[in-house]
C-alpha cells in the first residue's frame, strides 16, 4: 500500500548524508565515526537500549576499535577481564588454555566478557554525544534506493522488507538497479520508479506514526534481521555450517577446575595454570554433536549455551528448559559445573543458520556485521567482525559521499578484506567438529609457531599481515597431513602419533 494512502500519520522528511539501519555495535561503531567526521547521520534502531542481546565474549582485536571510539574505559566498567579462552574435551580427557598474551600480536593480549545490554547501550549513547541523530523505539519499513541518475527500485513491505519479486538487486556501471530471477524488477532508463534526491526509508515509531528519510547513503546494520538482503534476496544459507543454539543465565556455576578431583579431566594441562586468573576465560566444551559455552559475566551470571546440528535439537521432547537442563547434565565436565547451579533467566532457542549476502554494497549503499553475514559464533568472532567491518564501512560511505569514483575502489577493498576475514575464521569453524582438529586443540604443538597462530586468529588478527600468515599455514598444513594419518588410522596424543584403529573413512 503506498504510504500516502497510509492511514498512520506521516511525519515530514528528515534528509541525511548517511542513514544507519540498526543500532547494535556495527551501527553504532559506524555512526560515531561518521558524525565525528562532521557527517549528518541518522541513525534508527528498533529497540530501546538497554536491551537483551547475545554474543557477550569479545576478542582482543575489539580493544582497537573501541580505542578508535574512545570507549576503552567504560567498557572496561562493565566488563569481565578475559584473558583467553580454554577448551575442555571429555572425550579426551583433557583442557587446554590458550592464552592471548601467547599470541603473534602482542598489543592486544586479553579482552572482555559484557552484558549485550550494557554494552550495545555504551557503543549507542556514544553515537549519540558524536553527534549522529541516533533514534530507538524505530523500525525500519521500506527502503527505496534510488539508481543516480536514473529513478528507484524500491523494496516495501508491512513490518519486514520484501521486494516486490524475488531476485537480486544489482548495481551496475552506469548506476542503473537492477533485479534478475523470478519475478524480476527491472529499473532501466530515467525514472522507472520515481524517488529523486536520494534513498528513501521509512519507519515506524512505537506509537505507530510512519517518518521518512532522505539519505545520500545506506548502511545497514540490521544484524540478522538482514533488512537489505532480504529485501534484495541475496541471502544465501551457508551450506558448511548448520547449526541452532539454546541458552540462558544462571548464577552459582562452578570456576572451570573447581570440581575436577573425581573428573575424568585430570590430564596435565598444557596451557596456562587453573586459577582465579583464569575464572574470566570463556570455556567451551567440546560433546560428540556440538560444544557449551560458559562466559562469566559481572555479579556472579554465567551464560551458558549450547550449539548443535538441527537433528539435535529435533530430538527434543518437552519445553526448551527441560531439554536445555538434560543437554547440560548429560556432558560430564559441563554436569559437574553446573551441579549446584540455578537457570535465572528465560531459555532461549536461536537458529545459528550461517549465511551470506551475495551483494555487499553497491551505488551508495552497503552493509555491515550480521547484516551481510554471519558465521558460527564457537570463537566469538561477531561483534569483532561486525565492528571492524562497520568501521571500514564508514569510511567507504564517506569516501563515496566526497566522490562516487574514488570510493569504488576502496569498497572493493571493503568486500575483499570483509570476505578474507570471515574466510580465516570459516576454516576453523567448519572443521571443529572433526576429531583432527579437536586433536589438534587438545595437543597444541608451538612448531613452526603454530601455537601462536592459532592464538592471533582466535584472538581476532584476521587483517594482518603475511609474516604473521605463516603460522597459521603450518597449522594449516599440520592438519592436513593430520587428517591423512586419521585415515590411515592414527591419531595425535600426547606420546605423538599412535596407531588407534584400521584405516578410517575421510573426517
Ligand atoms: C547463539 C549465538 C551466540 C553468539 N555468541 C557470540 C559471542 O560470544 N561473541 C561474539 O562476538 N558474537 C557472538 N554472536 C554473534 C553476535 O551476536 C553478532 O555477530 C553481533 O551482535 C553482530 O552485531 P551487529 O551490529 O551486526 O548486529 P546486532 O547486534 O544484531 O544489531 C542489529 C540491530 O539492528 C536492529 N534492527 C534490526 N532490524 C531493524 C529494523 N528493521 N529497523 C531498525 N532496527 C533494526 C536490532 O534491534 C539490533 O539492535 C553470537 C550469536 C549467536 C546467535
Amino acid at each position: 500500500m503506498p504510504l500516502d494512502a497510509s492511514p498512520t500519520p506521516l511525519v515530514g522528511e528528515t534528509a541525511c548524508d548517511v542513514l544507519i539501519i540498526g543500532g547494535g555495535p556495527a551501527g553504532s561503531t559506524a555512526a560515531t565515526l561518521l558524525a565525528e567526521k562532521g557527517r549528518r547521520v541518522v541513525m534508527l534502531e528498533r529497540d530501546r537500549h538497554p536491551r537483551f542481546h547475545i554474543g557477550e565474549s569479545l576478542l582482543p582485536l575489539n580493544l582497537k576499535v573501541f580505542e578508535r571510539l574512545g570507549v576503552t574505559d567504560e567498557v572496561a566498567a562493565i566488563g569481565v577481564h578475559k584473558p583467553g579462552a580454554r577448551f575442555v574435551s571429555d572425550e579426551h580427557g583433557k583442557h587446554t588454555a590458550f592464552s592471548f598474551a601467547a599470541g603473534l600480536n602482542q598489543d592486544y593480549t586479553y579482552s572482555y566478557q559484557v552484558r549485550r545490554s550494557s554494552f550495545d547501550e555504551v557503543l549507542f549513547r556514544r553515537a549519540q554525544r558524536a553527534g549522529a541523530d541516533a533514534r530507538e523505539g524505530m523500525r525500519v519499513l521500506d527502503v527505496a534506493l534510488e539508481a543516480r541518475g536514473r529513478g528507484a527500485l524500491e523494496a516495501r513491505g508491512g513490518g519486514a522488507l520484501e521486494a516486490r519479486g524475488r531476485g537480486a538487486l544489482e548495481a551496475r556501471g552506469g548506476g542503473a538497479l537492477e533485479a534478475r530471477g523470478r519475478g524480476a524488477l527491472e529499473a532501466r532508463g530515467s525514472g522507472a520508479l520515481d524517488a529523486p534526491g536520494g534513498h528513501r526509508v521509512t519507519a515506524r515509531d512505537e506509537a505507530g506514526a510512519i517518518h521518512a528519510f532522505r539519505a545520500r547513503f545506506v548502511m545497514d546494520c540490521s544484524g540478522r534481521d538482514t533488512v537489505l538482503a532480504s529485501a534484495m534476496g541475496s541471502k544465501a544459507r551457508n551450506p558448511h555450517n548448520n547449526t541452532a543454539a539454546l541458552y540462558g543465565h544462571f548464577r552459582g556455576v562452578a570456576p572451570f577446575g573447581a570440581r575436577d578431583d573425581s573428573a575424568p579431566l585430570s590430564a596435565p594441562d598444557t596451557g596456562a595454570p587453573l586459577g582465579a586468573a583464569e575464572d574470566g576465560n570463556i570455556t567451551i566444551h567440546l560433546f560428540d554433536e556440538g560444544w557449551f559455552w560458559m562466559i562469566p559475566l559481572p555479579d556472579g551470571v554465567m551464560s551458558v549455551g549450547v550449539v548443535s546440528n538441527p537433528g539435535f535439537f529435533k530430538r527434543r521432547r518437552g519445553e526448551p528448559r527441560e531439554f536445555f537442563l538434560e543437554t547440560l547434565r548429560a556432558v560430564p565436565s559441563v554436569a559437574r559445573r553446573i551441579a549446584d547451579a540455578e537457570l535465572v533467566s528465560d531459555v532461549t532457542t536461536t537458529g545459528n543458520y550461517s549465511y551470506a549476502s551475495t551483494v555487499m554494497h553497491g551505488d551508495g549503499w552497503l552493509m555491515a556485521g550480521d547484516a551481510y553475514a554471519f558465521i558460527d559464533p564457537v570463537f566469538s568472532s561477531g561483534v569483532l567482525l561486525a565492528m571492524a567491518s562497520a568501521e571500514m564501512g564508514a569510511d567507504v560511505a564517506d569516501a563515496w559521499l566526497d566522490d562516487p569514483a574514488r570510493a569504488a575502489p576502496m569498497a572493493r577493498a571493503f568486500e575483499a578484506k570483509v570476505k578474507r576475514a570471515i574466510g580465516s575464521l570459516s576454516w576453523l569453524i567448519y572443521r571443529i567438529n572433526t576429531p583432527v582438529l579437536r586433536d589438534m586443540f587438545m595437543e597444541p604443538r608451538n612448531r613452526f609457531r603454530m601455537r601462536e597462530g592459532l592464538v592471533s586468529l582466535l584472538a581476532g588478527d584476521v587483517h594482518t599481515n603475511a609474516n604473521r600468515q605463516l603460522p597459521v599455514l603450518a597449522f594449516k598444513g599440520a592438519f592436513y597431513a593430520l587428517s591423512l594419518a586419521y585415515r590411515l588410522g592414527y591419531r595425535l596424543r600426547p606420546e605423538g602419533l599412535v596407531r588407534v584403529r584400521a584405516a578410517a573413512p575421510a573426517p
